[in-house]
């Protein structure tokens, strides 16, 4: 594995962009911002992350609409998809789920153990393909 894990962030709220480069750089991350699914395949189609992190809800295309497309894409299929979801309901968490993700995180992060989660999942995702939930 490289030194240092690229993450692909893809987040439409720019509050949000800022709060979760923040916390992955510190945790020694490099991040990549998507503010759409336009931008994400953009970035996909230029290098392939270690993990993405996927805001369900995005202007047009929303995000597990999107992870669906980057599944079917061979080339990117691989990839750990972990939703970040603001939905409380667990109907919408299975949604995430069957939609392709590993997991998901509920928003508003907590930005002390944010980055001791994405790490986890970024070892499971790697060692694993299996799907798992995180508690929160
Ligand atoms: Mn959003």
């Amino acid at each position: 594995m490289k030194a240092r894990s690229l993450i692909l962030v893809v987040e439409d709220n720019e509050a949000n962009q800022m709060l979760v480069r923040a916390v992955l750089e510190l945790e020694g991350f490099d991040v990549r911002i998507a503010g759409s699914g336009p931008e994400a395949l953009d970035v996909l189609g230029d290098c392939v992350p270690d993990l993405i992190l996927m805001d369900v809800q995005l202007p047009g295309q929303d995000g597990l609409t999107l992870t669906r497309l980057i599944k079917a894409d061979s080339a990117t299929a691989a990839v750990p998809i972990v939703a970040l979801t603001a939905h409380a309901m667990t109907g919408d968490r299975e949604l995430a789920l069957d939609a392709g993700c590993i997991a998901y995180i509920s928003k508003p992060i907590d930005t002390r153990t944010f980055g001791v989660q994405v790490r986890q999942l970024l070892s499971a995702g790697v060692e694993n393909d299996g799907r798992r939930a995180v508690a929160q």
